[in-house]
């Protein structure tokens, strides 16, 4: 059993209008843009990264925003619901700011004895708050919600799947505990982990699978610490017969790649070197960071992309 992941690194989603997306992640979340650079695979497309002061791992939405996409369906095998935590208490204040901000789908419910927002990001995707614990974390205080209610990053995910069984064997196997069941939920807990460290499964049976497009995660990203830890875990995965990809630097964390049984891509992602490689933290997310082999092209690739706010 692999015992290095430490819960959620980051979260990387599709969106449709860039300045729209950050508008909503950075005045109506209140969360900080901690860098704004491109697709690596599609230089005319952003990068965005929304989280916490430094862009902790764990705390870390990032999006590529497509420009005209069509919106993608709900369904099955994929991450169902992306769920920030916010301080016990906050959330009558997040149901007030998000009802002020025309955001849909505001609908409060419990499950395993926490309170729930659950609520749609600006293409349809399914995100939740969750009353959690702050657990050493510190919300952004950079925008214009006050701190005691600020989300302080990820409390988890809940993977919508027909079959949970195979999924949960691999979280398990992830060193993912099995702590508790509802109704169709199983929820899955790293211990000792970052605290974005929950996995919740909803099986639905007989329910169509998603289709990708605009609101859709694309995939979901779990920390481990450094570059060695990540080659024992790559390795562990192999010899359990998954297909991951080689080590791809991504400029910010080193990153691999497989898909899992219940159809959902998994990466796993190290904690160094950070957000603040290449750009000093007081300033983190305000400059157009390019990988190196986009320098060269920087004025076309700059000519390509949407003007988005700060
Ligand atoms: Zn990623």
């Amino acid at each position: 059993m692999i015992k290095d992941i430490k819960g959620l690194h980051h979260v990387t989603s599709m969106a449709a209008d860039a300045s729209e997306n950050n508008a909503f992640f950075t005045n109506v979340l209140g969360l900080r843009r901690v860098k704004k650079t491109v697709n690596f695979d599609a230089p005319e497309v952003y990068h965005l990264y929304y989280g916490d002061e430094i862009g902790t791992p764990g705390s870390v939405m990032t999006y590529f925003p497509f420009g005209q996409m069509p919106s993608g369906r709900r369904g099955t095998g994929e991450v169902g619901i992306t769920e920030f935590a916010v301080p016990t208490g906050a959330l009558t204040y997040w149901q007030d700011r998000l009802t002020a901000a025309g955001v849909a789908g505001l609908e409060k419910s419990e499950a395993f004895g926490e309170a729930r927002l659950s609520f749609d990001g600006p293409d349809g995707d399914s995100f939740a708050l969750v009353e959690s614990d702050a657990r050493g974390r510190t919300p952004w205080t950079g925008g214009d919600v006050p701190e005691e209610y600020g989300i302080l990053g990820f409390r988890g995910a809940r993977f919508r799947l027909n079959d949970a069984a195979a999924t949960g064997e691999l979280l398990n196997f992830m060193g993912y505990q099995k702590a508790d069941t509802s109704g169709d939920l199983t929820r899955y807990v790293i211990e000792g982990g970052n605290a974005a460290d929950t996995i919740d499964i909803e099986a639905i049976p007989s329910a169509k699978s998603a289709t990708q497009g605009a609101g859709s995660v694309h995939h979901i990203a779990f920390a481990v610490e450094d570059r060695a830890r990540q080659l024992e875990v790559r390795k562990a995965l192999l010899d359990t017969g998954y297909q991951v990809t080689p080590v791809i630097d991504r400029d910010y964390f080193w990153a691999i790649y497989f898909r899992t049984p219940g159809g959902i891509l998994f990466e796993v992602a190290t904690n160094e070197p950070g957000f603040d490689r290449d750009e000093d933290t007081a300033h983190l997310g305000q400059a157009l960071k390019l990988p190196t082999r986009y320098e060269p092209y920087r004025n076309q690739i700059e000519g390509l992309l949407p003007a988005i706010g700060n």
